[in-house]
This record gives C-alpha cells, structure tokens and sequence, in this order.
C-alpha cells in the first residue's frame, strides 16, 4: 500500500502526517505562524512566505518517503469545492481567492487536495469510527471553532464551502467581534481564544486556555466559569445544528478536548434543555480518542477519494 501525506495546518503549527491505510507512521510538526503572518505582511507577501514554508515542510519529508503520490491538507478557511481556491479564511486575514492547491502543487510537482481542516479531521473520525451509515459530526475546538458533516459516506462542503461553518452561528447578538466580520460568533467562546478571552473579561488576566484548565483543575472559581460559559454556548450552537441535520454521532476534537472534563457537565445539561425533546437523550456527544490525527487522517484520505473519483 502506497503512503499518502495529510497536512493539518493550524494556527501556530504545521503538521505533515505519512500514513499506510490508517496507520499513522510518520509525523513532523514544523512551527508556522500563518496567522501572525498574515497580521504582519501584505497579502501577497504572506502568500508567499506561506507557500515557501508550507513547501519547505513537506519537501523534508517527502525525501524520506519519495514514493508519495497523494497529498491532502486541511485549511482554516472556506474552501471552494469546485476550485480549490480558498475563498476567505477568518484566522488568516487577507488570504482571499488563493488557489492553495494549485500553488502548492506546482512547487512540490504533485497532485495536492485541500479541504476545510474541520471537515478534513471530520471525515478523519468517520474512517477510525468505521464509516458509519448515520453519518457523524464533528466539532473541533482549537485556536477557532470548526465543524464538519459526512453525509452519505462523503464530506458535506456546500454550494460555496461554507457548510456546518459551525463556528460562525451567532450566539450572542451584537457580541464580541470575529475575524468573520459579524458580532457574537460561538467561536468568540467556545474555542482556545474564546476562553482566554473570558477569562480575561472575568479576572482582568490573559493567560492561554490550556494554562486555565490548570487553573480549573486546581480551583480557580472563575477558570471554571470561563470553560463554563464555553460549554454552554457549545451546547446551544450544537442543539441547532442537530435540528438543521438530525445527525446523532458527534465528535468533539481539537486541542480543547483535553478540557473537555471541564465542559461535560454544563454542556450535557444546555443540550438536553435546548434539543427539540423527541432528541433528548438519543445523541452520543463524545471527545475524540484518536490523539488528535484525525485532520491528518482525513486529509489524507481524502486525497485518495478525490483520486478515486477522478479516475
Ligand atoms: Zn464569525
């Protein structure tokens, strides 16, 4: 069986995955701060430096595992499904209508997929979950809020890559400010960045979301409120999209999930009261156990099944 490559691109890092079939064995974190690129640079020079760094990255591997044909990668942005182009992507302003498939493929001279990183790691799930027929949602919690859909054994992307942009549903009318240009997304708090920022609206202290879960596990009375209130207004996006698509497996990932001790209480109550009540009770809502490989996973399979389908 041939290794395919699957690229998760993050806010602050670059992960180039080399799997055989599901079996991760390679992976190689390269730290790419595409997000402070983009504050810092014209949208021109942010492409190129992205391109140059992204390339750089996977040209190390690929010597070691030359036989690679197949390369997918998850992006943080709207993705065109029948371009390839990202149309817009929130954490990385500026990058609008770059064709990352083609540029990145015309350096590396191979065949490239791109896919929304969250519904990249949602397909991820769906294989380790064994495909199954009801379909499966997937929340990733990090830097930003994504989701994803797999309906019918493919990915849900839309007419304009928009689909189950989950993360952009308003929660808070005239709320705090997105990358998006609307007020009051959940992503503003119910991710990595939505709970600093509560927390720092709470105790007048910025710290990281990872540093207030140790705060939380430790006590910190309003540590516990930050992830509170990220647990509640994730329960409350989560019980509209489930009316929007009636899908019962859902999987929570993203380096968020690691807190996902903190959330489970509040959240289980506010998607209980808030789910139409023919639903209560009759959804499995679980935090990824797949080590975080999941967008890796799935970009990588999605190379193969872009492949598939086009020969
Ligand atoms: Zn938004």
């Amino acid at each position: 069986m041939a290794n395919v490559i699957g690229i998760d691109v993050g806010g602050t890092n670059l992960r180039v995955g080399v799997f055989e079939g599901h079996q991760l064995i390679q992976e190689t974190r390269f730290q790419a701060d595409f997000s402070h690129i983009c504050h810092t640079h014209s949208p021109s020079q942010a492409w190129e430096k992205i391109i140059s760094i992204t390339s750089t990255g996977i040209r190390n591997v690929l010597v070691q595992f030359p036989d690679v044909q197949h390369i997918g990668m998850g992006f943080p942005g709207f993705i065109d499904p029948n371009t390839q182009t990202v149309a817009q992507s929130p954490n990385f302003p500026g990058l609008d209508h770059v064709n990352l498939a083609q540029d990145l493929g015309e350096v590396l001279q191979k065949k490239v997929i791109v896919e929304n990183d969250a519904l990249a790691a949602a397909y991820g799930e769906y294989c380790l979950a064994g495909k199954p027929d009801t379909g499966l949602i997937y929340i990733g919690l990090g830097t930003g809020l994504g989701g994803g859909l797999i309906h019918a054994g493919r990915p849900f992307a839309g007419q304009h890559g928009v689909a189950m942009e989950v993360g952009h549903i308003i929660v808070e009318p005239n709320g705090r400010p997105c990358g998006c240009g609307n007020n009051g997304c959940v992503e503003q708090y119910a991710s990595a960045s939505g709970v600093a920022t509560s927390y720092h609206t709470l105790s007048g202290q910025r710290l990281s979301a990872y540093e207030i879960a140790q705060r939380a596990d430790d006590g910190d009375a309003l540590a516990l409120e930050a992830y509170r209130q990220a647990a509640i207004y994730l329960a409350q996006m989560l019980a509209t999209v489930v009316k929007v698509v009636d899908v019962p497996n859902i999987v929570v990932g993203g380096g968020m999930c690691h807190a996902w001790h903190l959330m489970k209480t509040a959240f289980d109550i506010q998607l209980e009261t808030d789910l139409i009540p023919v639903l209560r009770g009759k959804l499995s809502v679980t935090p990824s156990h797949t080590h975080d490989i999941a967008g890796m996973l799935g970009a990588a399979q999605l190379a193969l099944l872009h492949n598939t389908h086009l020969s």
